[in-house]
């Protein structure tokens, strides 16, 4: 990444700015030649008018137009040539080729009526062309031609230096810019480094580290993020090494009861009939408190799996409801406590029947478990366009406030002594939540203590229409 970067800002600063110095020298050559030739024009295109005037092609002895070229060869350190419209050379300032004829390319041009400039690099001059024209009330008639030439050799001069003076510069820019690319790019690489540590020191095991990016927003942005993830994950951590010493030890409290039930039996070989007979009873009962506990255990893990573990098909809601309560009816019963339902509209959803009857059975199972004698449990079902709702109220003991949020939690019981009491492992809310959230539901409780609980749930009636 650091190198990509330095590669990047020297592609988007520094290469630009050469390409800028090309063109910046091509215009100042440009302009500096063509400064002189301008002024060349100038002067030749008003001898060309005298030399029509004065009929200079009939008379070419003329001192007058003579002595101004000679005057304009040397104000431009050049060289001035006239050729008449047979190519011939009239008068040179030179006086070498008097008498001769040049047909050159920018004679023949210059014939046909054009002016012609380049520059000569070999040479370092400047050569023009300017055709002597005749107007006449019959049209324009070429008489010649003046070939001009002067040297540049200032001008060139003029040129190197503006073009040794920006080299320096532009170098100096350009290690400037170099020396911010670098200096730049560490600076941004540096929190990606510093986070990639971090991360490696985290994934170590070190949960309780955090990281404290500067510079950008965006990357304190990550380093918030970051850390606001690692906090889960430290959750998670704590909350699965939680889990597992609950399991172990509600799994070795019925086995420690045993053992201890065994070894005073083993301890008195002369004990009546009666105390192996209520020994053995306490023992199979503590063995049925260990495979209520395992088989909680494995329902729970079931859900913990994704929503794809459902096993979704048209379930009359209120059928299910009534089937659950008449289950449970004799055990509500016992305790002298009332069941009973009450279904606003007929509910037909798309949910996996045997999860979420286990769900609504261990929400009445508690309002039975957790009430008063001669009590009462009520069950409603009522619907709207997406979801049905599922209210369980009892007349139990209540759930005191700070407790309200905790009793999904897993293992964890507000009465320990009661819970155990009437069977239950602790597990029962965290298993209903777990299966309502597959059904991407959601559970809510209202609690007075000594008054009642309302344990409230809502279900989409299809999921698949929760996913639109
Ligand atoms: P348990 O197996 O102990 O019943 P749960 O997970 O079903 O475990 O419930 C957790 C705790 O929440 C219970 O131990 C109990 O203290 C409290 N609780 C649950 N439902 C009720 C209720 N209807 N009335 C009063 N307390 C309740």
């Amino acid at each position: 990444m650091y190198f990509s970067l330095i590669v990047m800002f020297i592609c988007i600063s520094i290469v630009p700015l050469f390409i800028m110095r090309g063109i910046l020298l091509v215009n100042v050559k440009n302009s500096l030649y063509s400064e002189r030739v301008e002024n060349i024009r100038q002067h030749s295109e008003t001898l060309a008018e005298q030399m029509v005037s004065e009929d200079y092609f009939e008379e070419t002895d003329n001192e007058y137009i003579n002595y101004q070229m000679t005057q304009l060869a040397s104000i431009y350190d050049g060289r001035i040539i006239v050729i008449d419209s047979s190519y011939t050379v009239v008068w040179d300032s030179y006086y070498r080729i008097n008498g001769k004829q040049v047909i050159s390319e920018d004679a023949l041009k210059c014939m046909r009526g054009s002016q012609v400039w380049h520059h000569n690099d070999e040479l370092d001059i400047v050569e023009l062309s300017v055709p002597v024209i005749e107007e006449t009330q019959d049209g324009s008639q070429i008489l010649g031609a003046l070939l001009l030439s002067s040297s540049t050799a200032t001008k060139t001069e003029a040129y190197i230096q503006v073009r040794t003076t920006s080299t320096i510069v532009f170098a100096i820019i350009a290690f400037l810019m170099a020396v911010l690319v670098v200096l730049f790019s560490k600076v941004f690489v540096k929190p990606f480094k510093v986070l990639v540590k971090s991360i490696n020191h985290i994934s170590e095991g070190h949960f309780e580290d955090t990281v404290h990016l500067k510079g950008f927003n965006e990357i304190v942005q990550i380093s918030d993020a970051f850390n606001k993830m690692l906090v889960q994950l430290k959750d998670q951590e704590e909350s699965r090494q939680e889990f597992v010493s609950n399991v172990s030890h509600e799994l070795k409290t019925p086995m420690t009861s045993i053992k201890v039930l065994a070894d005073s039996l083993n301890t008195q070989p002369d004990a009546p009939k009666e105390l192996y007979q209520d020994f053995m009873k306490d023992i199979v009962e503590e063995i049925d408190r260990e495979n209520q506990i395992i088989n909680d255990l494995l329902s729970l893990v079931k859900m913990d799996k994704k929503a794809g573990e459902l096993n979704i098909s048209k379930v009359n809601i209120n059928e299910m409801l009534e089937q659950l309560l008449k289950r449970l009816r004799p055990i509500a019963a016992k305790r002298n406590i009332e069941l009973a339902f009450e279904g606003f509209r007929t509910v037909h959803a798309c949910v996996d029947e045997v999860k979420l009857s286990l769900a609504f059975s261990n929400l009445v199972e508690n309002g039975i478990k957790y009430n008063v004698a001669g009590g009462w449990v009520k069950v409603s079902l009522d619907a709207d366009h997406n979801y049905f709702y599922v209210t369980v109220s009892d007349s139990g003991i209540g759930i005191p406030e700070e407790y309200q949020d905790k009793i999904f939690e897993r293992f964890y019981r507000v009465d320990k002594a009661r819970s155990r009491e009437t069977g239950g492992t602790g597990l029962g809310l965290a298993i209903t939540k777990n299966i309502v959230l597959m059904h991407e539901g959601g559970i809510k409780v209202k609690s007075r203590e000594e008054e009642g609980t309302v344990f409230t749930v809502r279900i989409p009636l299809s999921l698949d229409r929760q996913e639109v």
